[in-house]
């Protein structure tokens, strides 16, 4: 079913799916580019939309897109979390870290607070495996604790 799932966020970016010169099937032809297969009319999904315009304007913000392209700066947004769309390293950031708000280009987290992130997570894991290692202790002396172990079983 993992399949239907993605075919529906798939449908997220607005596929055309027919003509709007003739009406004839829409054809995909890669990158978010599709064409009629009538009248050779060429359309684009938002991905193709907004891929397009950050291309030929190298430097535009999420604002500029969404204005000229009509995609949502969210859709935008997830684009390029999802890696399907990559801006140039010197065009303004589409992106602020989740956590300190600085400007970032892709991904969720800037690359200081993505350390400090693993740290904190790291460090979770030692006090959980702390945790874990007294309550094993502590259940050795425990005859009931060891029965209840064996009835679970
Ligand atoms: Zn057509
Ligand atoms: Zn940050």
């Amino acid at each position: 079913m993992r399949e239907d799932r993605e075919l529906l966020q798939l449908n997220d970016y607005n596929i055309p799916q027919t003509c709007k010169v003739c009406g004839g099937v829409m054809i995909f032809r890669g990158v978010g580019e599709y064409q009629c297969e009538n009248c050779k009319a060429i359309d684009y999904d938002d991905y193709g939309k907004v891929r397009k315009y950050v291309e030929e304007h190298k430097g535009a913000t999420a604002a500029e897109v969404e204005a000229a392209t009509k995609v949502k700066q969210r859709s935008i947004r997830n684009m390029l979390k999802e890696g399907r769309l990559q801006v140039a390293p010197d065009s303004k950031a589409f992106l602020n870290c989740e956590m300190c708000g600085r400007k970032i280009n892709s991904g969720r987290l800037c690359p200081d607070c993505e350390a400090k992130y693993h740290r904190k997570l790291e460090e979770k894991v030692r006090q959980m495996q702390k945790k874990n290692m007294h309550g094993v202790a502590m259940g050795h002396g425990d005859a009931t604790g060891e029965k209840r172990f064996k009835l679970d079983r």
